[in-house]
């Protein structure tokens, strides 16, 4: 199985990942990709512990994303985020921070919230949970109707390695919920380096197989030179038999169809 588009990636903006986006571009190109897209953490644990919350300035990367070219280096780049999930609600980091002021400090006539704001000129999100305290003591149920209303979000694309989540949900559930609503389940190249992550993202794979639900094959990587490198995802989907027609990002062109079956198209 070949795979042309790496869609879960981070640059420098992340704080801890180490390369430009155009770095990152020209190693797509180098991979053979068709499509790239950088989706940086929009997370609180880029800038923890501000006096007075989160703020603007801090997100200000995500605010100019329409200066990267469409297709750079030949190839086609989308722009993205991945956002925290931070509440058992399912709600997205910053959307309950208002923000009533500019980057540069002018008050706004219309206060909106900073996930409205980074969200804007994003073509999609990964939404993945990080920091796990808020899920201590959650039951099954209540993480499985977590995982539910994220997709309630219109730009949520993709649910980011489920597998990295340390509490029990119902898989099924999930990946129906995610197959009825056009959206993806991903498969995490840098969750299979991991002992229990790689158990649990196997059953997962196997449970989207026999669901029939669409999955999304990323590198996740935080270094221009992993970009596109999925030899473990591709040896997991080929030892399940996982049909190929449900890799949503095997081509640049399959991928816009699970854009536009999300109501995504770019
Ligand atoms: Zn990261
Ligand atoms: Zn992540």
């Amino acid at each position: 199985m070949r795979i042309l588009c790496d869609t879960h990636t981070h640059t420098i903006f992340s704080r801890h990942a180490y390369s430009t986006i155009e770095e990152c571009v020209q190693a797509a190109v180098d991979a053979g990709l068709e499509l790239y897209a950088a989706t940086d953490h929009y997370s609180a644990m880029l800038f923890p512990d501000r006096p007075g919350g989160p703020d603007l300035r801090d997100y200000q990367f995500f605010l100019n994303l329409h200066d990267w070219p469409r297709t750079w280096h030949g190839v086609e780049v989308l722009r993205g985020c991945e956002a925290d999930i931070v509440d058992l609600e399912g709600h997205l980091f910053g959307h309950d921070v208002t923000v009533d002021r500019g980057i540069a400090g002018d008050l706004r006539s219309n206060p909106t919230t900073l996930l409205a704001d980074v969200l804007k000129e994003c073509d999609y999100v990964v939404a993945s949970v990080h920091g796990q305290d808020f899920l201590r003591g959650a039951s099954s149920a209540q993480v499985t109707e977590m995982y539910l209303r994220v997709l309630d979000d219109p730009k949520v694309l993709t649910l980011g390695h489920v597998d990295r989540t340390e509490y029990e949900f119902d898989v099924d559930t999930v990946v129906s919920a995610v197959r009825d609503r056009n959206r993806l389940i991903e498969i995490n190249e840098a969750s299979l380096a991991r002992t229990e992550p790689a158990r649990r993202l196997r059953h997962v794979v196997e449970r989207c197989r026999n669901l029939e639900c669409p999955v999304v094959v990323n590198s996740d990587t935080h270094i221009a030179y992993k970009i596109g490198r999925f030899d473990k995802a591709i040896a997991l989907l080929d030892e399940l038999d996982f049909p190929e027609e449900l890799v949503a990002n095997r081509t640049a062109a399959s991928f816009h169809e699970a854009l536009a079956a999300a109501g995504l198209d770019i």
